[in-house]
């Protein structure tokens, strides 16, 4: 097949791009470059099964394709806050020109969620029915909101336009070839530790997070773009449901390292979600996945990567 992996110089998109070519398919991948690397794919390159695409989603593109995965989207706080406007147009305008290039085309089309259209959830662990707790008017809202009319555009241009579509709600997922200055927690944790400064941890660390490695991730996409089931159109949540605090969290780097870590408290971001902790159930059933890497593996695998970085950086 010839698949468009859009946002595929990030973080899952590189990885995403990397497993399809190794399965045999053709691979566009597309990018502006806003927070995805070029080093993220240079391995890929002399592939000749492999294209790269400088380009925004938020403009009209012309290509023929099979399959379409959109994970086009800075997705740290840090990096979705930045140009918030930017983050609302990259999530409405990208969407509806990728999900014309879907209809025009007849290709299948996955949307990369999130679990943040579960905003600080009241029902917990989140399953893929609860409607979500989330602010239409905060910092985080460009993101929140954005992936949530997305989740909408998907549903329309399935109803109206009998586009085939898929949907997954990613939680919090780490690994290698996340940015060192990403933002989020698991990298900011790992690199702090690895430079031995103080762990900075926001608000009094209480709030808990679930987190799933890369390749896990990764299984379940794929999976889920190649399902088929009456109801396969409706959101499926992909995480790992272990579920820790972030004063865990940095104890458990400061183990995987073998390193005492001093901790830093930093004020609470707003908005930031007290518990998230997927019920992955949907995803076993239609897609029989289950995730495999346990955080202490994860994090090791990642803490490797981060190393070299930092070595190399001193
Ligand atoms: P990332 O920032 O590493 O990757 C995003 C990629 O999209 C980057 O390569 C960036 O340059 C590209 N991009 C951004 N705006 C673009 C635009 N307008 N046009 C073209 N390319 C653009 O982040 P990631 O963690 O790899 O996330 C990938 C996708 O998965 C995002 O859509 C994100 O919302 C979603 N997601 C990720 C997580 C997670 O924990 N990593 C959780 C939920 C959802
Ligand atoms: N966090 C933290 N220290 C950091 C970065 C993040 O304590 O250096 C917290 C953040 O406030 C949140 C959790 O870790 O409660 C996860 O944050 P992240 O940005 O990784 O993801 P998200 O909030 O989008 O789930």
């Amino acid at each position: 097949m010839r698949i468009l992996v859009t946002g595929g110089a990030g973080f899952i998109g590189s990885h995403l791009c990397e497993r399809l070519l190794n399965e045999g398919n053709e691979v566009i991948c597309l990018d502006n470059f806003f927070t995805g690397r070029k080093v993220n794919i240079a391995h890929l390159v002399a592939n000749s099964g492999f294209e790269l695409v400088r380009h925004d989603v938020t403009e009209p593109i012309l290509l023929e394709v099979d399959q379409i995965y959109n994970f086009a989207c800075p997705a740290s706080p840090v990096h979705y806050q930045y140009n918030p406007v930017k983050t609302v147009k990259t999530n409405v305008m990208g969407m509806i020109n990728m999900l014309g290039m879907a209809k025009r085309v007849g290709a299948r089309i996955l949307q990369a969620s999130t679990s943040e259209v579960y905003g600080d959830p009241i029902e917990h662990p989140q399953t893929e029915s609860y409607w979500g707790n989330v602010n239409p008017i905060g910092l985080r809202s460009c993101y929140d909101e954005g992936k949530r009319v997305a989740e909408t555009l998907m549903m329309d241009y399935h109803r109206q336009s009998v586009v085939d579509t898929r949907i997954v709600r990613i939680f919090n997922t780490y690994g290698t070839r996340m940015l060192e200055n990403d933002g989020r927690v698991v990298s900011n944790f790992i690199v702090q530790a690895l430079r031995g400064e103080e762990l900075t941890i926001y608000g009094n660390g209480e709030q808990t997070r679930s987190f799933c490695y890369v390749s896990d991730l990764v299984d379940g996409i794929i999976k889920l773009m190649n399902a088929e089931a009456d109801d396969i159109h409706m959101p499926v949540n992909l995480g790992n449901p272990g579920e820790f605090t972030m004063k865990e969290l940095a104890e458990q780097v400061g183990k995987t390292l073998d390193k005492p870590v001093q901790i830093k408290y930093m004020p609470l971001p707003q908005d930031d979600p007290k518990q998230r902790k997927p019920n992955i159930e949907r995803a076993t059933r239609l897609l029989g996945w289950q995730p495999t890497v346990g955080l202490a593996e994860g994090l090791k695998k990642t803490a490797l990567y981060f190393q070299a970085i930092v070595d190399i950086k001193k």
